[in-house]
């Protein structure tokens, strides 16, 4: 069973997704884009798209639920990475887009997978392939 998390990024478009500055290429050892951020207190800035009350962030790429992929996946902040799927952040992202919860043997499934969440995932060109693959795959289901 596929990851669930490729192709999907509803938690993307859920929530500010804030961090401290040190995390951007202002910073030395940073990696996230500096301009893809907006400053939001003296330490702290947000992704740009996530502080309004529709948010989504200006990184992600594609159809949230569908095909959707991180453009700077590897360069995203730490926060993002900390959305475990199956938590509760998930649940309710997932159920303010219309999609169920994930049951239990998903989230099994997933983390035995080779791609579990939390580890690195393919490029963005790999994942949705995959992405693609597995909605084939469903509309091939009699
Ligand atoms: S953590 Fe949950 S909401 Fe976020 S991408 Fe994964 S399955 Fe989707
Ligand atoms: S940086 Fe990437 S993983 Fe983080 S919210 Fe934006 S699109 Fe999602």
């Amino acid at each position: 069973m596929a990851n669930a998390c490729i192709g999907c990024g509803v938690c993307c478009a859920s929530y500010r997704i804030a961090f401290h500055w040190s995390e951007t290429t202002a910073c030395e050892s940073g990696t996230v884009p500096l301009e893809l951020t907006e400053t939001l207190r003296l330490h702290e800035v947000a992704m740009k798209g996530t502080s309004s009350n529709t948010p989504r962030c200006i990184a992600l790429a594609g159809t949230p639920g569908i095909d959707a992929v991180c453009a700077i996946h590897g360069r995203h902040p730490s926060c993002c990475r900390a959305v475990a799927m199956g938590s509760d952040q998930c649940v309710r992202a997932r159920l303010r887009h219309g999609l169920p919860p994930l049951d239990q043997a998903m989230i099994v499934a997933a983390y035995a997978d080779p791609n579990p969440p939390g580890a690195p995932l393919p490029d963005p060109l790999a994942m949705l392939v995959t992405a693609a693959t597995a909605s084939a795959d469903v509309h091939a289901r009699p």
